[in-house]
């Protein structure tokens, strides 16, 4: 982590120091949170106003699409002036260190990037973008309007970043004074995390996007005899001939949604019947893989129990007895993710004439487990005197 500080030239060596924690974020990556409360209290606070969050679902809420961009690091795209580097620095066993870009946990830190933020916003219309700190996002009623929106956006963040590449001269002074940001433009890349739409236009704005499109674009454009066999491009987009249909190349950001569409908005298909919607009219290399690992991993049909489309059946007794916990179905459901507990199982147990469900989040599907679980129950239900299962071996 370090070494990637330094290497972005966002950190250099330094004499004094002050305490480092590192804090898993939500994303599972590493923060690098430096203790400044010593330093925070010399700092004198800087006002400026922060939107309340309040107002900024106000805005949202006459909106239907929205596009949410994160400026990947986005504190590190201010500067900090020379003179105050010596403050940020932090000891770490590889030595002592400090920042020329602006860390997170300094006082102002958040009112310096929101101001920078603001005077981008500026340039767009307000209601084009909403943005706290370093997530913005960007509303819309229809999805041409979120293109354009988009591209507005996109362009401004661009054209900002270059602008202030042109004055690096001047510095930020993050301890006290009015600061004036500049930053390469190399250090901002803009990553779109969420985007809820679906559409053509996305498809190739999409496709534009992926490199390895471009190659075949590229092939295309050189009249490389293979590739023109197997695709083609038409109004820009990239298609893949099959059997005289042309089918859209779906880059490999998109592959994951377009199943979603094909698989679980149509009621959770099978996997022919997944792979078959989808050959109608989408492809991309290693589609039948994909589609077999994204049911594998798709927890609708794990809980249901479904595997290439077929339901599987409950236990029917004939004659319920109308006693509650006389006769009960057992099954294990999973494997599931592990959770923190280790548990990869979970055991259901119904009561059949109640239908009154027990959930038990179990290690494995071992015999010990049931037994366990089944001494718990009887604890407090009585034993019953009927249990239906659908597998033999951990329940003998
Ligand atoms: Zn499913």
């Amino acid at each position: 982590m370090i070494n990637d500080l330094l290497k972005n030239d966002i950190i250099q060596r330094s004499e004094y120091a002050s305490p480092v924690v590192i804090v898993k974020k939500k994303n599972g990556n590493d923060r690098l949170c430096i203790d400044y409360r010593r330093l925070n209290k010399l700092i004198i606070r800087e006002l400026f106003p922060l939107p309340s969050i309040e107002e900024c679902l106000q805005k949202a809420a006459r909106y239907k699409y929205f596009t949410t961009l994160d400026l990947n690091s986005g504190y590190y795209q201010i500067e900090i002036e020379p003179e105050s580097r010596k403050y940020t620095s932090f000891v770490t066993t590889g030595g002592l260190y400090e920042f020329k870009r602006m860390p997170f946990g300094l006082k102002n830190a958040p009112l310096v990037f929101q101001r920078l933020m603001s005077k981008i916003q500026e340039k767009v219309t307000k209601d084009n973008m909403i943005h706290y700190m370093d997530d913005i996002l960007i509303c819309s009623n229809t999805y041409e309007e979120m293109f354009r929106k988009l591209t507005t956006v996109l362009e401004i963040l661009k054209e900002a970043i270059v602008h202030r590449q042109g004055r690096r001269k001047e510095h930020v002074d993050a301890l006290s004074r009015c600061p004036n940001e500049s930053a390469k433009e190399t250090d901002v890349t803009l990553r779109v995390d969420k985007v809820s739409i679906t559409s053509d236009d996305w498809l190739l704005s999409m496709q534009l996007q992926d490199n390895n499109i471009k190659q075949i674009v590229e092939k295309i454009k050189n009249k490389d005899k293979q590739i023109l066999k197997e695709f083609c491009i038409e109004k820009d987009r990239l298609f893949r001939i099959e059997k005289e249909k042309k089918l859209r190349v779906v880059p490999k950001a998109l592959r994951h949604k377009m199943l979603e569409e094909c698989h679980d908005k149509n009621g959770h298909l099978g996997f022919e019947e997944t792979v078959n919607k989808m050959k109608t009219y989408i492809w991309f290399p290693r589609m039948r893989n994909f589609v077999k690992s994204y049911l594998k991993a798709c927890a609708e049909c794990a809980y249901n129990k479904r595997q290439g489309g077929k339901i599987e059946g409950q236990h029917h007794f004939d004659n319920i007895i109308p006693i509650p916990f006389k006769t009960v179905h057992m099954d294990h459901l999973g494997s599931f993710i592990k959770s923190t507990k280790r548990n990869e199982h979970i055991l259901v147990i119904v009561d059949a004439f109640t239908k009154y469900t027990i959930i038990k989040a179990v290690k494995c599907s071992a015999t010990r487990h049931v037994l366990e679980t089944l001494r718990e129950v009887t604890s407090y239900f009585g034993v019953p005197e009927r249990i239906a299962t659908d597998r033999g071996t951990n329940y003998e």
